[in-house]
């Protein structure tokens, strides 16, 4: 196709605001799939997805169109995650295309992950076209919300399209405002081969599938190709499009968005904004902005029962396949005994990983605190990245510690603003801005990674009954006053529960710790003293007093069954137990002692 028939566009919005539905109505439209083979929610209900769970980081589909001009078109749609964890991956799938429709529901207005995503589509030079959906609903409000995307985004809306992605009202303007708004690509075909690696994902049948942008030249089957970042050459054995199904083409040319396979076996070998280029006399200019994803949120993953062991071995090599941004090197703990610590974008992708071990691998897990990677200055001048607190240095070697911080937008209706702001004073932020759209006020906020990651979305959406919206970005790295606290359990330190923290709220948090560790620990035949300190100084102490001899004497008497039912919900209690020195210490206590309230 020639460049000025084509336009590759990506698809901007907060989650729920009809990204899918209106992907799937522009395909229907089109002819692209027949009516008959229209299933809901097409995209996402492609079997990749469907396999790859929420770490699905862009779908693509490439749509026929004959235009009101009575040309035709190659419209190419890539569908970018919505999720603050993968913003690496979606600023990579908005370089790959040169416009974006920015959908916002009618009904809502403009949210935390609008701005988040329409900022990364301004900085990839992005023509912009507002789309305001969900008009079937009586709630939906046009002019305000346009005037929203003008006020807060600061882009024009006043030729916004009205689109009801349900009914299928303006998805016709909108093609044609894809047509005649967004740019066409620019490539030369005469250069050498210039290819964006997009995404790329595992197919049991053909390999892995490497999603593709051409910039310049040809990629054609039975070509040798190399990836600049690493030098690795492979033969290309398919080229292809999505319509949203596979569909084998001879090759692409600049400008086009397609897929290559190439008989390679991991994920890992293939990364996310590499640069494709022929073996022999290729392009010695990589596109810039390449980095490998890097982990932020780091925990250990041990198996509850240690015969285990070996099965989650297995089971992290075989996630790791096809996952690049994932990372996981053995642990030992004096207590956990024999684990991995693993490394994730964010809290979600750990979520993700962690249940898909439990579900898929059916392996119980003790997840230990998530912790971010600290930046620690040692007094001979040495640093050291510390990814567990369980490792952190002799203190006396210690000169000082940096620890992450983000830039957080937080958008909010007025009346829980106020606890907004405390949420994220408590949590050691600095404001940095706040401003008023409408009945709702933007904050931006400054905040340490590490009070974000483990409960603050939770408590945020808790706090705003869920009406708040938010979204982060890492700004990079700042001194502050941080502690390793430790907690002992009748006396014996629990590597796993040990954390980093302000000083200042060392206490503080270590009492909390400390209550709620008491709440958690079954009570055992003798008395269990629960300790947090700071090098050998404790500063927070609880004691769990103990059990009575028999423990089915409160059942007063000869019920047989109650007494074998107390009994077995001991042993079911068991299972998810591990023994720390003669202490037991339920799974849950390893999360929930670190949550605060
Ligand atoms: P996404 O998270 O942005 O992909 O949003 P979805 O496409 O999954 O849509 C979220 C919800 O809004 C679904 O229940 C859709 O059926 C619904 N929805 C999407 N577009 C419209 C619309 O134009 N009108 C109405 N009434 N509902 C819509
Ligand atoms: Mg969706």
């Amino acid at each position: 196709t020639d460049l000025a028939h084509i336009r590759n566009f990506s698809i901007v919005a907060h989650i729920d605001h009809g990204k899918s539905t209106l992907a799937d109505r522009l395909i229907q439209e089109t002819g692209t799939v027949q009516d008959r083979d229209m299933k809901e929610q097409l995209l996402d209900s492609m079997d990749i997805e469907r396999e790859r769970g929420i770490t699905i980081k862009a779908n693509t589909v490439r749509i026929d169109y004959t235009a009101d001009n009575g040309e035709k078109y190659v419209l190419n749609l890539i569908d970018t995650p919505g999720h603050v964890d993968f913003a690496y991956e979606v600023s990579r799938s908005m370089r790959a295309v040169e416009g974006s429709l920015l959908v916002v529901d009618s009904t809502q207005g403009v949210e935390a992950q609008t701005l988040a995503n329409v900022y990364q589509a301004i900085d990839a030079d992005h023509e912009i076209v507002p789309v305001l959906n969900k008009i079937d609903l009586p709630a939906s409000d046009c002019d305000r919300v346009a005037e929203q995307i003008e006020d807060v985004i600061g882009i024009d809306a006043t030729d916004a399209i009205q689109v009801s992605a349900k009914t299928g009202q303006g998805i016709h303007e909108t093609l044609e405002a894809i047509v005649q708004k967004l740019p066409a690509p620019q490539g030369n075909l005469d250069a050498p081969l210039k290819a964006m690696l997009v995404d790329s994902w595992y197919d049991a049948y053909l390999g892995v599938i490497v999603l593709v942008r051409i910039m310049d030249g040809t990629l054609k089957k039975g070509m040798r190709v190399k990836f600049m970042s690493n030098g690795t050459l492979h033969h290309v054995d398919r080229v292809g499009v999505f319509r949203p199904a596979m569909q084998m083409v001879d090759s692409l040319g600049p400008g086009e968005i397609g897929f290559l396979t190439a008989s390679i076996k991991q994920v890992r070998d293939t990364r996310v904004g590499d640069t494709i280029t022929n073996d022999r006399n290729g392009t010695d200019k990589a596109l810039p902005g390449f980095k490998p994803a890097q982990p932020v949120v780091f925990c250990g993953l041990f198996p509850v029962d240690s015969a285990e062991f070996e099965d989650l071995r297995d089971a992290i090599e075989k996630l790791a396949l096809n996952d690049a941004s994932f990372s996981y090197e053995m642990e030992t703990s004096a207590a956990l005994g024999f684990g991995f610590r693993c490394g994730f974008l964010g809290l979600l992708h750990l979520e993700v990983i962690r249940d898909r071990i439990e579900r898929e691998y059916d392996i119980e897990l003790i997840t230990t605190a998530p912790s971010v990677i600290y930046h620690v200055f040692m007094k001979d001048g040495e640093m050291i990245e510390l990814h567990n607190p369980a490792d952190m240095p002799d203190l006396s070697k210690v000169d000082h510690l940096e620890e992450p911080r983000i830039k957080a937008t937080i958008l909010v209706p007025d009346e829980y603003l106020g606890d907004v702001l405390k949420l994220c004073q408590d949590r050691r932020g600095i404001q940095m801005d706040l401003t008023y759209a409408g009945q709702r006020a933007m904050v931006v906020y400054d905040l340490p990674l590490n009070e974000v990651v483990f409960d603050f979305y939770d408590r945020l959406k808790s706090v705003t009954k869920g009406y708040a919206s938010f979204d982060y970005q890492m700004t990079g790295y700042r001194e502050d006053a941080l502690v390793k606290m430790s907690i002992l359990v009748n006396d014996e330190p629990v590597d796993a529960l040990s954390t980093m923290v302000h000083r200042d709220r060392a206490e503080m948090r270590g009492r909390a710790m400390c209550e709620k560790l008491k709440d958690l620990i079954p009570r055992h035949m003798f008395k269990i003293p629960i300790q947090a300190a700071i090098g050998g100084k404790v500063i927070a102490r609880e004691t769990l007093s103990a059990l009575r001899k028999d423990v089915t004497a409160k059942c007063y008497g000869g019920d047989a069954t109650r007494k074998r039912k107390l009994l077995d919900k001991q042993k079911a209690g068991k299972k998810k137990m591990r023994q720390f020195g003669k202490v037991d210490i339920p799974q849950e206590a390893f999360i929930s002692a670190l949550k605060m309230d």
